[in-house]
């Protein structure tokens, strides 16, 4: 019997939240282009608790065309969630995701499965260099935002956050999206060990119907993120090493200070100690710094017990 779990060459995941006037020409969108080229796919959309009738159409859509499936998310958790379920049930040896309204092209999976499959990329990112959202309240602060994290992650791409993505399978069974960590997808997947990481000039088009679920609480909640998944994937297994290091350095510092202070009070007989600022400023550190070396204590005995503490991912084995 033939598998068809190893046939399937794209699945599509496709989170949507109040989408329903597009979907249908999406699908069918998407359908014209795997027709065309012969693929054998999967459309998954996941509905990640819409108030409208996206979920209706879903069905709809789903009946008429057996490649197309549905999950219903039984509230909003958010589009990190709504794609992690979806990376969860693809089957397909190349993943692609996009948004559901319209603002990304079909047109542009056959070239991205060609780049996972021919040309090595363990991830493609879509890159929109000529953007079709309003000027302030998105370009600018995406440009901001894309050059930061450029910096902090050391990931060289110009449009991080693009819904539009291809994927290797063995990258999104690998890693988990949490969160609003969606925007960082491909940090995760460098930090998870896949480095051919690419980029590919994406058309991209007005929302077409419906309006943007993401506000101005992007740009905290982003950059709460980044610094999160900086962390955790720094120091996350070795907690000591920051905190240690932090917290020695510290209760050193402040120890010398108190060392000088009583010498200065025994040898000098100037001062009484406490008349010295540098006083409290020895007691400070010796605190903090204990306190720093405790938090990473605390630190070690968690991810000890954490139940992914063993988790390796292997590449290859002879
Ligand atoms: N989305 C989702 N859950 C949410 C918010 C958004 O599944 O809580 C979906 C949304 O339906 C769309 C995609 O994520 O398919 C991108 O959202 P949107 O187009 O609003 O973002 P923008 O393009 O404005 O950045
Ligand atoms: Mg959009």
């Amino acid at each position: 019997m033939v598998d068809l779990k190893n046939q399937i060459q794209i699945s599509v995941v496709i989170p949507l939240f109040n989408e329903e006037e597009s979907l249908p020409e999406l699908c069918e969108w998407i359908r014209k282009v795997m027709d065309e080229h012969g693929f054998v796919y999967e459309i998954i959309l996941i509905d990640d608790g819409s108030s409208d009738n996206s979920w209706q159409v879903v069905k709809t859509l789903s009946a008429g065309n057996s490649s197309i499936k549905g999950i219903k998310l039984r509230r909003n958790y958010g589009k990190s969630a709504a794609l992690n379920r979806g990376f969860e049930k693809v089957q397909g040896k190349v993943v692609i995701t996009m948004d559901a309204d319209l603002q990304d092209s079909p047109d542009e999976i056959p070239e991205l499965y060609k780049m996972i499959t021919e040309e090595g990329y363990d991830l493609v990112s879509g890159w929109k260099k000529k953007r079709y959202d309003s000027r302030l309240t998105k370009n600018l602060p995406s440009k901001i935002y894309n050059s930061v994290t450029k910096r902090m992650s050391g990931v060289k791409l110009h449009d991080m956050n693009c819904g539009l993505k291809a994927y290797r399978r063995e990258v999104v069974k690998a890693i988990e999206v949490y969160g609003e960590m969606h925007r960082y997808i491909p940090v995760i997947a460098k930090w998870a060990g896949f480095r051919n990481i690419g980029e590919k000039v994406v058309v991209h088009r007005k929302r077409q119907y419906g309006v943007t679920k993401f506000g101005w609480e992007r740009f905290i909640n982003g950059f709460l993120d980044l610094i999160s998944i900086m962390f955790v994937s720094r120091f996350g297994r070795k907690p000591m090493h920051l905190f240690g290091t932090l917290g020695s350095l510290l209760f050193a510092i402040g120890f010398l200070i108190a060392g000088y202070l009583a010498y200065a009070k025994f040898f000098l007989a100037e001062y009484k100690m406490t008349d010295r600022p540098l006083f409290y400023l020895g007691l400070l550190a010796m605190v903090l710094g204990t306190q720093l070396f405790l938090t990473g204590f605390l630190g070690e005995m968690i991810s000890r017990s954490a139940s992914d503490r063993n988790h390796y991912l292997v590449e290859e084995e002879l």
